[in-house]
């Protein structure tokens, strides 16, 4: 059955990636009903989308790749405009330092969601405290660690395993065998790559 993730996927025309490994697979949902999810999807065309339509379209790109409410996303963008500098670089900067997200990326879970959800059930830690708000924003010098008692349950315990070959971002480093990440910096928008048309994005809310 093709779930509400790959319902998004199929909306924008694009593999988001919301569901780790089911991705990459020929299960995926984007593979396999490649035209927009509704009864009238098959007919509806992807083409002639207004200026409107196209930066909306990069806007919920960005917002369901980082699993966000629109309420959420649109708090990031506010407060990316009121800092200095390229506020597309302050976007992408905070995402990336949500816990959750910073989770995926050290390769503990195969999507975010599930690094969501593990944050919440209280299984990280981070300089020795139990955080359980995936929103949490991690800063320059930040451990983060697994609770002992996690490191055996469920997801957690494939963690050794999916860990051993990933390829990690410039601003993390990760001892592998202790399981403990820290935040060496900040993340640098090249570092980022996202393949969006981010600059639409600030299009869309400046209108
Ligand atoms: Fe579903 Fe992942 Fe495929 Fe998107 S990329 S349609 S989330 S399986």
């Amino acid at each position: 059955m093709i779930g509400p993730k790959c319902k998004k996927c199929r909306a924008v025309g694009e593999k988001l990636f919301l569901k780790g490994e089911r991705c990459l697979s020929a299960k995926c949902g984007a593979v396999r009903r490649p035209y927009r999810p509704g009864v009238h999807g098959q007919s509806k065309k992807r083409h002639n989308k207004t200026e409107y339509g196209k930066q909306l379209l990069e806007k919920q790109k960005l917002k369901w790749s980082y699993g966000l409410r629109e309420e959420q996303f649109e708090r990031y963008f506010k407060k990316a405009l009121s800092k200095k500098g390229v506020t597309i670089d302050h976007l992408l900067q905070m995402l990336e330092q949500r816990l959750d997200n910073v989770v995926f990326r050290l390769g503990f879970t195969p999507s975010r969601g599930v690094a969501r959800a593990l944050v919440r059930h209280g299984h990280f830690l981070i300089n020795e405290r139990r955080v359980t708000i995936p929103s949490f924003s991690v800063k320059k010098g930040d451990v983060i660690s697994i609770r002992e008692s996690s490191k055996t349950k469920g997801e957690l315990k494939d963690i050794p395993a999916r860990i051993k070959n990933h390829e990690l971002s410039g601003w993390l480093s990760l001892d592998r065998e202790a399981i403990r990440a820290t935040i060496t910096g900040l993340p640098k928008p090249e570092e980022i790559n996202l393949p969006f048309n981010l600059n639409a994005i600030v299009e869309f809310y400046s209108r």
